[in-house]
């Protein structure tokens, strides 16, 4: 399984569910076995190159996977993608020093920004936002691809002014980094009417500032991008095999929001709307997902 690097949430959701999955091995013969990746697009990548038989993805990369654009313009279309099940909402999120003195995505002209390394969702959101003031990677003193670790380290240093990373929110990592660095602020950034009209699960999302002690903002959330997150694997996957996982997932849904905040919002399928289940997702549901939710009454 390519979940995403350590200290994300996509990493930590990829132990939990090998962790509750793992017990049944067993019964059901297999283990899941989670890898660090960059994130989302490492993740579909190595899901198409059948490195991986699971793995974690942002609703835009699998919907620009699904249908051949951005990073998938040059291989085409992943048509064997199938999505098991929606997990949470990733906010596109921006962390800038006080002295840099960005407040808004038009300030970012002749900074040092950190955009998330080429394999991550974060990179597209990062790319998106400096687009919504009509800025390019070219109006910027520094664009790193680095990722949100390794950028957190830099601004420590005082050789950044800035960084993204498009993840579920509180994320425990994060807010180690803003109490201890002290001088935070989390950019506003509002999805724009272009984007949503063009992508429907781009929507606005408020980071509650009371998440993250010792941020400078004023004002107790800032405006965002919330982007769904999915649980996805291949056609190549056994039914039976993502049967077994998403009742084991679908039975344990406690256990994940005890143990991962962002996960408090995931709903069981009973609990949801057809609408709010088909939410953001671009690549059918997997056959063995199809079959529980046909068991369980659902269509
Ligand atoms: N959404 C991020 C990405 O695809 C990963 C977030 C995480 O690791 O929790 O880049």
């Amino acid at each position: 399984m390519g979940t995403g690097l350590p200290g994300g949430n996509y990493n930590k959701f990829g132990q939990l569910l090998a962790d509750a999955v793992n017990k049944y091995s067993a019964q059901t013969g297999f283990r899941i076995k989670p890898r660090p990746t960059d994130g989302s697009i490492s993740n579909l990548n190595g899901l198409r190159d059948g490195r991986f038989q699971l793995g974690i993805t942002q609703a835009d990369a699998e919907y620009m996977a699904w249908n051949g654009k951005g990073h998938w313009e040059k291989n085409g279309k992943f048509k064997s993608l199938r999505t098991v099940y929606e997990l949470y909402t990733e906010a596109v999120t921006c962390v800038a020093t006080v002295e840099s003195g960005i407040k808004t995505c038009a300030d970012f002209r002749g900074k040092r920004v950190a955009l998330g390394t080429e394999g991550s969702g974060t990179h597209i959101n990062a790319l998106q936002a400096l687009a919504t003031c009509w800025l390019k990677t070219s109006d910027l003193a520094q664009a790193l691809s680095i990722n949100p670790p390794q950028a957190a380290k830099l601004m420590t240093q005082g050789k950044l002014d800035a960084f993204f990373l498009t993840v579920g929110h509180p994320n425990n990592q994060l807010r180690k980094f803003i109490a201890s660095y002290g001088r935070a602020n989390m950019v506003p950034f509002a999805p724009t009417k272009a984007m949503t009209a063009e992508a429907p699960y781009y929507q606005k999302y408020f980071i509650w500032t009371s998440d993250y002690p010792g941020l400078r903002n004023s004002g107790m959330k800032v405006e965002t991008c919330g982007i769904p997150s999915f649980l996805v694997t291949t056609d190549k996957v056994p039914a039976k095999t993502i049967y077994e996982i998403s009742r084991i997932f679908l039975s344990q849904l406690e256990y994940f929001k005890k143990n991962m905040a962002p996960m408090r919002e995931v709903e069981p399928p009973e609990r949801q709307s057809s609408r709010d289940l088909n939410w953001g997702i671009s690549a059918p549901f997997h056959d063995g997902m199809k079959q529980l939710l046909k068991e369980r009454g659902i269509k």
